[in-house]
């Protein structure tokens, strides 16, 4: 079977939902019954973006096996419903570390490497490989950036020649552009994206379908003056309007026709499709609920939304499937620091402390951890959001003051959190932490389990620290329980306190959020907004003491027989 490709390139501006538009052409593909992969490539030099700020590139989405990649890879997994690995994500940076590598292994002796034809020999390499290795009948390959930039100039030489490669009829190239709206003059301008179609012709490139990102409706005048200017038929101009809700782009894709003219452009038959189970999410996300769940985000890089994509989409899925409208706040850590927690967390049903690095904010994390447990609000930690949660009640419930985690303070007294043993000897940075998924046996008898309903699953890490074990027992004294262990039973990777001490405060060390999906929740997030919409319910809330210590012990003998049945 040849595999076929649709390559998906941006004009005129970034930030135009890219990454959503071909997610949501993977759902349309994926409806008809033909079997999707997806490949990001990025043209910056980095290697992986596990090593950038959030505030430059978003949210760092890890794969099952491990790699650190584009946020947009969350797209595609939400969308499509599947699961993708590091072959999915190709940077620039990939490319010439490989190339650079094989050069001086005297792979090349003689010869002088060039962008053309070693740099896109590796990209093309790279799209065949994926090719054979997902046996997928169409990869949908994204071009990150935006025709024009200089460093996305290998990656859009390596698509055209693609055409070659693999023959004219088993590729389809979509140009995604933008409508910018001209106020003084009501109008929306066509001329960039006739621009930017010029750019890429010039390279090589001629779309056969041009999608039009637009705030406003798009008359067929402008459809009209774009397939002529760009020389695109008619019906290869698809409009995109903006969306209350992303889940929508596959309906609006699919009705403006874009799945046909995919699989006419690339010559595969297909039985029908099948989008009704869209169509029936969406409807219930655009019903409009009884009632509003405002849930906090406490981070330290709120500022930029997409540093908790899949966070923020998670807590969604959850909502939905609960009917009521998930409100995010998001409250920067440090204005708990200075504010205190009452003011920013008043009123919040649910306070989710997300994952994080550094020293930054951490203090207000911990705070709100506290406001959590003693308010008795729903509190899910994710990652760093366990830890802080530990060190709060090591502080307030053990009587620890200094307690730490050795990445916030290394010489603390009580390192409560401390580097994983085989991470100490790292000193090289990218790649490193541990990461991917791992197995864990949750304890019976807790709300992990309960909320799971099987003894072990397997979740995504992305961390340097834990728990350390040598506090458990004082822990357990207080209530605050390891209920998900590593089958080896010596990490620590879920921790929650007892439910007679509170609703629901359970933090994890890895990343669920990862795998949640907009029709199947991720059972923790349900878990959380279960306990969220519970205090609705009861109304106020009100303070309880930490432990009462002869019944956490009497719960501790209880739990440990548990543990070493599980
Ligand atoms: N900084 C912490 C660690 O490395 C938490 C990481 C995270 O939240 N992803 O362990």
């Amino acid at each position: 079977m040849t595999t076929k490709f649709v390559f998906v390139t941006g004009g005129v501006v970034s930030s135009i939902g890219k990454g959503i538009a071909v997610a949501s052409l993977g759902r349309v593909l994926k409806s008809r019954g033909i079997s999707v992969s997806v490949l990001k490539l990025d043209p910056y030099l980095n290697v992986d973006p596990g090593t950038m700020s959030p505030y430059q590139h978003g949210e760092v989405f890890v794969t099952r096996d491990g790699s650190e990649t584009d946020l947009d890879l969350g797209h595609y997994e939400r969308f499509i419903d599947v699961e993708l690995t590091r072959a999915s994500n190709l940077t620039a940076g990939q490319i010439y570390r490989d190339i650079i590598s094989r050069e001086r292994q005297g792979e090349f002796l003689g010869g002088t490497i060039q962008a053309v034809p070693h740099v896109t020999d590796a990209i093309k390499q790279h799209m065949l490989s994926l090719a054979q290795m997902s046996e997928a009948e169409v990869i949908i390959v994204e071009v990150g950036g935006t025709v024009g930039d200089i460093e996305g100039l290998p990656f859009l030489e390596a698509i055209r020649q693609m055409r070659n490669e693999v023959g004219r009829d088993n590729v389809c190239y979509i140009h995604l552009t933008f409508l910018p709206f001209i106020r003084a003059t009501g109008e929306l301008k066509t001329k960039p994206t006739q621009h930017s179609v010029r750019e890429l012709r010039s390279i090589g490139i001629q779309p056969d379908v041009i999608v039009c990102r637009s705030d406003y409706d798009v008359d067929e005048g402008i459809k009209h003056k774009i397939s002529i200017h760009c020389d695109v038929p008619l019906s290869g101009v698809i409009t995109l309007p903006t969306v209350d809700t992303v889940y929508e782009v596959p309906l609006i894709l699919e009705e403006e026709g874009m799945g046909e003219l995919v699989i006419d452009t690339l010559g595969i038959s297909s039985a029908g499709r099948d989008l009704s189970d869209w169509e029936a999410l969406v409807e219930g996300i655009k019903i409009p609920k009884q009632q509003t769940l405002p849930i906090a985000v406490v981070g330290k890089y709120v500022d930029l939304q997409d540093s908790y994509i899949s966070v923020k989409e998670a807590l969604m899925h959850a909502g939905m499937a609960h009917e009521v409208d998930i409100e995010v706040r998001w409250v920067r850590s440090e204005d708990i620091e200075q504010q205190g927690p009452e003011r920013l967390l008043e009123d919040v049903r649910g306070i989710v402390v997300p994952g994080g690095f550094g020293q930054r904010g951490v203090e207000g994390m911990i705070l709100a951890s506290e406001y959590a447990r003693t308010q008795r609000v729903p509190y899910l930690g994710l990652c760093l959001g366990l830890q802080v949660m530990v060190i709060e009640i090591a502080r307030n419930g053990l009587g620890k003051a200094e307690a730490n985690s050795t990445e916030f303070d290394p010489l603390t007294a009580d390192p409560v959190i401390d580097i994983m043993p085989e991470q100490r000897v790292i000193t090289q940075m990218g790649g490193t932490m541990r990461l991917g998924e791992y197995p864990c046996d949750l304890v019976a008898d807790s709300k992990a389990r309960a909320a799971y309903g099987v003894p072990s699953i397997s979740e995504r890490h992305r961390h340097r620290f834990e728990f350390n074990n040598d506090y458990q027992e004082a822990f357990e004294s207080v209530g605050l329980w390891p209920t998900g262990l590593s089958p080896n039973r010596k990490l620590v990777e879920i921790m929650e306190l007892d439910a007679d001490k509170h609703p629901f405060m359970l933090g994890v060390q890895f990343h669920p959020e990862f795998r949640s999906r907009p029709n199947k929740p991720h059972p923790l997030f349900n878990e959380f907004v279960t306990a969220a919409v519970d205090t609705l319910r009861e109304g106020g809330q009100h303070s309880l003491p930490l432990a009462d210590s002869s019944r956490a012990a009497g719960n501790r003998a209880a739990r440990s027989q548990v543990a070493d049945a599980c």
